[in-house]
């Protein structure tokens, strides 16, 4: 969890939901259940396997900080 320490949220009623983590910022991907899975901005162009699970209440229970680019 050491890697995801000052990660913050971005909740926004115009803009989609982000997490500025390190410099990174993560895109809202998809909701399954209780969990939230958000993927580095840059996946689709890079292929950046970065991701964070959070909950409902923003906590983050994975975080998989390392990025190609
Ligand atoms: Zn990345």
């Amino acid at each position: 969890m050491a890697l995801c320490a000052g990660a913050f949220f971005i909740h926004s009623a115009q803009k989609q939901p982000m997490i500025f983590l390190a410099g990174y910022r993560f895109c809202k991907h998809q909701v399954t259940g209780i969990k939230t899975h958000w993927r580095c901005s840059t996946h689709k162009n890079h292929g950046c396997k970065a991701k964070i699970h959070t909950l409902e209440d923003n906590s983050i229970i994975k975080c998989y900080n390392i990025h190609n680019h």
